[in-house]
């Protein structure tokens, strides 16, 4: 087992609108708004390539990341796949990208493990997804102080 790790971060853009459902008090929808989203995607490995020197190849990263990005530009979220049944929150987004990154790295054979998904709602919030199992560590490690 390897102790060290490498970590490299692409970063994909879209332009888009959502909404999210039941959000109001009286139960009914957000309105209708747009966001500048930014997604960074941590993708790592505890080797590397020989031949390349690369840890993660971040041409083919950044390219399964673009086609995920631009599945949600310039389009409602609420209209498009998986939104229309789940609400297009920052967090739900990240999650999504997750799995669809993972999906597309296993499938064309991209070494490299996603440490996690950052999706910015705008300049200033952003929501973090990352693995439980990860997540657990980090926190059983932050309480033992
Ligand atoms: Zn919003």
């Amino acid at each position: 087992m390897s102790n060290e790790r490498f970590t490299i971060r692409v970063e994909g853009l879209f332009e888009s609108a959502h909404y999210i459902r039941n959000y109001l008090d009286d139960g009914s929808d957000e309105p209708l708004h747009g966001h500048s989203w930014k997604v960074e995607a941590f993708v790592s490995s505890t080797s590397i390539n020989n031949t390349t020197g690369f840890a993660v190849d971040f041409y083919s990263v950044k390219k399964e990341l673009d086609d995920i990005c631009n599945y949600l530009d310039h389009v409602n979220l609420n209209d498009i796949d998986p939104f229309t049944t789940i609400n297009p929150s920052t967090e739900n987004i990240a999650k999504w990208i997750y799995h669809k990154l993972q999906d597309r790295l296993v499938k064309k054979k991209i070494k490299g493990h996603i440490e996690k998904i950052i999706v910015w709602e705008g300049p200033r919030n952003y929501a973090i997804y990352e693995k439980s199992t990860q997540y657990e560590e980090k926190r059983k490690k932050h309480e033992e102080f």
